[in-house]
């Protein structure tokens, strides 16, 4: 869908409604001059004043400000991203905001791989009741990653969580380190019962999450079984959360793999096919969910701004001005007037540097909107020694 004139629309009341309802963001429009009156397209959107991703982290401490209107008081708990020690983005949203987040990550994951039609999953995640565990306050609301606030689009299907409590290393930890900290780690015998469940019984199967534990978990099974599967079939990769370069926000496992490598080992493990892969861009700060499919032609993933969700400007490194062409790197902001009517999001800039590829559709699979690769971050991926949490080396078959 080309340009509708109703999401420019809704995007300038969304920036003027956005800054009416919160000082911070309103202080942010004074900075630039921004004129409210200014007729919004596709060539100005640069224009739009943003809200630099710092400015949700929680050593700022300004998140609570960035929330709209009366949001706090009506607010359940807030989201964190992914870091559970560090220095993580904390999010208010209210339902009708956690509804378009929701949405946006379903059709993702209906349009780039087939969860709909598919009923049994492998999840290299927790499940819920661990979820609930990690949790922290800030102003009296608990915050919960926000994994716990979309885990809910799997419902009703056949759910196996990898990601498990372990009771006998944890209490390990505390003797040998003093330190009260869970380990979780990958359940090595229910991924391979449940692989041979899927490969005897031709299971249409997804399988979901960080890429970083699947390999690291299947390149173990490897060595120690010295058997693959043909799940040719009935197999579906989904990747997302970012991580590659082994830090998902800010929780180093202490491990990298690149994605090459990522998906010619799934290939050869399952006997796939490279359309059998998914991956997702998204971040804490904004709604907006970005579906990829694996391109040869790249060797990486393509990532497609949904321009019913929003649309994206790359800017400069340096002079954080808008970049117009393709195949120059720049960092990502994100742009959408739905899913934010809690807080500031209607125009994030985020630290990650992208390339777009291009601006109308992608030559590929012909889906309309721009296409981008990730390149990288502007902030160096520290983990803070935060690696003893999880634990990688869990496959003891
Ligand atoms: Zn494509």
């Amino acid at each position: 869908m080309k340009s509708s004139k109703n999401f420019y629309e809704d995007l300038s009341i969304s920036v003027e409604k956005t800054a009416n309802e919160c000082k911070l963001y309103k202080n942010l429009c004074n900075q630039v001059n921004y004129d409210f009156d200014l007729i919004l397209k596709e060539s100005n959107l640069g224009e739009i004043p943003y809200v630099p991703w710092s400015l949700f982290k929680l050593s700022n401490n300004k998140f609570k400000e960035l929330l709209r209107g009366n949001s706090f008081e009506e607010l359940e708990y807030w989201m964190e991203s992914s870091a559970t020690c560090g220095d993580p983005s904390i999010v208010g949203r209210l339902n009708n905001d956690i509804k378009v987040l929701k949405a946006n990550y379903n059709e993702v994951f209906n349009t780039f791989s087939n969860k709909d039609k598919v009923n049994n999953l492998i999840l290299f995640a927790p499940d819920i009741r661990f979820i609930n565990k990690i949790k922290h306050k800030f102003y009296g609301k608990n915050a919960y990653l926000l994994y716990k606030s979309i885990v809910d689009i799997w419902k009703g299907k056949q759910e196996n969580f990898l990601l498990q409590f372990f009771l006998g290393k944890t209490i390990w930890k505390i003797i040998t380190t003093f330190k009260l900290r869970a380990v979780i780690g990958v359940n090595g015998r229910l991924l391979k019962s449940e692989l041979n469940r899927v490969e005897k019984d031709k299971i249409p199967t997804i399988m979901a999450n960080s890429p970083l534990w699947m390999h690291k978990v299947l390149k173990d099974y490897y060595q120690k079984e010295k058997s693959t599967f043909d799940l040719s079939e009935q197999l579906y990769i989904i990747t997302g959360g970012g991580g590659w370069d082994g830090t998902k926000g800010r929780v180093k496992l202490g491990y990298s793999v690149e994605k090459p490598e990522f998906i010619e080992q799934m290939c050869d493990m399952f006997n796939i096919t490279t359309d059998k892969f998914c991956d997702n861009f998204a971040a804490t700060e904004s709604p907006m969910t970005c579906g990829g499919h694996w391109s040869k032609y790249y060797n990486d993933f393509i990532l497609h701004v949904n321009n019913k969700q929003g649309r994206i400007v790359i800017r400069d490194i340096k002079s954080l001005e808008p970049i117009k062409n393709a195949r120059e790197p720049g960092i990502l902001e994100l742009i959408t007037p739905y899913g934010v009517d809690s807080y500031a999001g209607v125009a994030v800039l985020l630290d990650d540097i992208v390339q777009v590829e291009n601006w109308e559709r992608c030559p590929e699979c012909g889906r309309e909107g721009a296409i981008f690769r990730v390149l990288g971050r502007i902030t160096p991926s520290i983990g803070k020694g935060c690696s003893s949490l999880f634990s990688l080396d869990a496959f003891k078959l």
